[in-house]
């Protein structure tokens, strides 16, 4: 049993505790759920299936009544530890060691949660009531399929007549300083699987055969040798990055039939997967139209549309109460770099904005987070409630 303690950095340690790789959640979410019960939200465990995905816990918590409402929305569910080996201390011990808090998950992103947790407890705590509503959007699967977590959470709260005014997504955004750099948007995902065919022979008659991976490399070639754009005001220059290349073939002597690679694409908002899947027929046409003996196909899978929000409401508010806290008076950065993230289904429902702890080690070995930081990012999410429901 997990005792109830609404300090950041003890209950970051209890939730880095849980071995919750996804799908399993390992009393993660019963510890989130433990402590909003205990202040007063009304928690509903949701877990979905199906969609071709595996089972996931999920908990929506609310309370409060009229008035405008605000959601925090995070993930309880981690990455895998790789090998255990590696790491300095167990990775699911929570381990403080001099000035940093050590495990999976701690950065990504269980400090924010238990971040959100303990400023909410002291805004309840301070206020007694909350004028408005506030909700606790937080998903078991945000790391794998991302299919029965944040998408369905929001499905089930519309249908439920949940509406939200504005959502903060706890995800690592800063960078040398809690608060310094927040997410307004993210880049979209694609792969494309590409395989070419030809004519297998052997490598001293080559004009009876037709090499399979002469035409990949050149269609290869082709797109490297023309970027897709230059970035503009809001995003980096999409960026395509061949993953995987594979012939397969055992021997110098024969000249392969067959050859594969991947091609995986993080694109800015100036693309979509659709004008993407053109653009790759298209690469295609240009290259294997003229030749005769070797077919190209490809299939894709598209995991994200990029997308941007507007700068307005929310990235004010976070800075007033970055710089409410750290007396500083520059804004954060305005950022829509990295992978993807949740809140790409929540920008339909709300105006969305990430800030959460600094983005250094998560994924990687030795996962950690600098006491102090836990601490500075509890202050500010609850300095975000104040501005919100008081002062604004
Ligand atoms: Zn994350």
């Amino acid at each position: 049993m997990t005792e109830i303690n609404f300090d950041p950095i003890k209950l970051t340690q209890s939730l880095v505790q849980c071995a919750s790789v996804t799908p399993k959640d390992d009393g993660a979410l019963q510890i989130v759920t433990k402590h909003l019960n205990e202040m007063g939200f009304n928690c509903y465990p949701l877990k979905f299936s199906g969609s071709n995905s595996y089972d996931v816990n999920n908990v929506f918590a609310t309370i409060g009544n009229e008035g405008k409402h605000f959601a925090y929305a995070g993930h309880t569910d981690v990455v895998p530890v790789g090998n255990e080996d590696s790491w300095k201390f167990p990775p699911f011990s929570g381990t403080i060691d001099g000035d940093k808090l050590y495990g999976r998950g701690s950065e990504d992103m269980k400090s924010s949660v238990a971040c959100f947790i303990s400023a909410t407890k002291r805004f309840v705590e301070k206020y007694k009531k909350i004028p408005g509503k506030l909700s606790f959007i937080i998903t078991g699967d945000e790391e794998r399929d991302s299919v029965n977590g944040t998408p369905k959470i929001l499905e089930w709260a519309s249908k439920k007549n949940y509406k939200f005014d504005h959502c903060l997504v706890g995800e690592p955004t800063s960078n040398k300083e809690v608060g310094d750099k927040i997410k307004i948007g993210r880049r979209g995902a694609i792969s494309f699987y590409i395989q070419v065919k030809g004519i297998q022979g052997h490598t001293a008659n080559a004009h009876l055969a037709e090499n399979a991976s002469h035409h990949l490399i050149k269609l290869l070639n082709n797109i490297l040798d023309n970027p897709l754009d230059n970035g503009n005001e809001n995003f980096l220059a999409s960026s395509v990055q061949i993953a995987t290349f594979d012939i397969g073939n055992p021997v110098p002597n024969i000249i392969p039939e067959l050859a594969k690679a991947t091609v995986n694409i993080r694109f800015n908002d100036m693309h979509s997967s659709d004008s993407l899947i053109n653009w790759m027929e298209e690469k295609i046409n240009n290259i294997f139209n003229n030749v005769k003996n070797a077919s190209c196909q490809f299939t894709y899978d598209s995991t994200a549309e990029s997308f941007l929000n507007q700068p307005g409401y929310m990235c004010d508010l976070i800075a007033k109460s970055v710089s409410d806290v750290t007396g500083k008076n520059s804004k954060p950065e305005h950022a829509t770099d990295g992978g993807t993230s949740d809140a790409r289904y929540i920008k339909n429902y709300c105006e969305v904005v990430e800030l959460g702890i600094r983005n250094q080690s998560l994924h990687k070995v030795d996962e950690f987070v600098y006491t102090k930081d836990v601490i500075e990012l509890e202050k500010i999410y609850f300095q975000i409630l104040e501005n919100y429901f008081h002062n604004r």
